[in-house]
């Protein structure tokens, strides 16, 4: 009896540990549409990718920050479907999206045709590539370097002693960070192989996958995904689960950006980070909280404030519900509207 239990577990802790290896590695799959699938990142990855499984071929949009994750995804996809994946969208030029570009030419051989607006294209040579380099030769080196640093001293930048869950984080980040190293060494950006100004379309067999670009927004060439029979859209970074990252962004016009893609026909948006949102609420807060940013920091700006001053002068928290990442992501907006508003932006 006792062997016969034995066996049972040891068979079932081989079941349990072939589930645990088959489940998504970076992903949580959602089939939001026949054919369309949202590649939600899990924690430590959190960019998205969608999939869209044609009758001939797969169309992925979006490729992550590391390569090992966009090759977690082909293997996502290859449990869906053998068909090859012939095309990449790269909504806009940030490295959390395109640096995983190369897996599919490696994986799928040289016939991958790798989609952009213009600028996003200009901006992977200008900015993109130049980005890894850093991380590679300075970011990445220095925060391990940091990471030791307090794991071997047992005290945070703040002087004071970690504690237990501070060193188990920490020790993951630094193992995280050391991957992404050795990855980083292995990157070389793929660029898109064919570009546009507004928008193309591929008519596939039973399916229009639109590709639009409707101005500036998160960066300066951010397109979206559209497929109008299934209503989704995939709206790269323009819209996400927060505030998105401002950094790169041109708030004016995001606004009719945002107002654009919102008379599209949708009903569901894959965002660029965090998970599948059904119908334009979000959306909706996001045209509203980005409309009173513009508004409040064009009058503080008519005042010759600067943008120190306009940063204490903007009062946004009437949409501070709204979004989970409201007490960094708002200054960050105003800040980056202040220097949109008052030409200080250079591409
Ligand atoms: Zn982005």
């Amino acid at each position: 009896m006792g062997k016969y239990l034995l066996v049972m577990c040891f068979a079932l802790g081989c079941l349990l540990f072939v589930q645990g290896r088959a489940e998504a590695q970076s992903f949580d799959i959602v089939k939001v549409a026949d054919g369309v699938y949202a590649g939600i990142g899990k924690p430590g990855v959190f960019s998205n990718a969608a999939f869209i499984v044609n009758e001939d071929d797969v169309v992925v949009v979006d490729t992550h920050l590391r390569p090992s994750w966009a090759r977690d995804l082909v293997a996502e996809i290859r449990k869906i479907t053998d068909k090859p994946v012939r095309y990449v969208v790269n909504t806009h030029w940030h490295g959390d999206h395109v640096q995983g570009n190369q897996v599919y030419i490696s994986v799928f051989g040289k016939n991958v045709e790798y989609l952009a607006q213009h600028n996003t294209r200009e901006d992977m040579i200008k900015k993109a590539i130049p980005s890894v380099q850093e991380d590679l030769s300075k970011n990445v080196p220095e925060t391990i370097a940091r990471l030791q640093k307090m794991l071997s001293s047992g005290q945070g930048q703040d002087g004071k002693p970690l504690s237990e869950k501070d060193r188990q984080q920490f020790g993951e980040q630094l193992a995280s960070q050391r991957a992404y190293l050795d990855e980083l060494k292995q990157i070389q950006i793929t660029l898109p192989t064919i570009t546009f100004e507004r928008s193309l379309v591929l008519h596939k067999p039973g399916r229009d996958i639109h590709i639009y670009y409707f101005g500036k927004g998160h960066t300066r060439g951010d397109v979206v995904v559209y497929l109008p029979k299934e209503k989704v859209v995939v709206t790269g970074d323009l819209l996400t689960n927060g505030i998105p990252f401002a950094r790169d962004s041109y708030p004016v016009e995001w606004v009719s950006t945002l107002e654009s893609l919102r008379n599209l026909d949708w009903a569901q948006a894959i965002p660029g980070h965090g998970s599948v949102q059904q119908g334009k609420d979000q959306l909706d807060k996001l045209i509203a909280f980005m409309k009173d940013v513009v508004a409040e920091v064009q009058s503080a700006s008519k005042n010759g404030m600067n943008v120190d001053e306009t940063k204490k002068t903007v009062d946004l928290n009437r949409h501070s519900e709204s979004f989970p990442n409201f007490k960094t992501g708002a200054p960050a907006m105003v800040e980056r509207a202040w220097a949109e508003v008052n030409g200080k932006i250079q591409d």
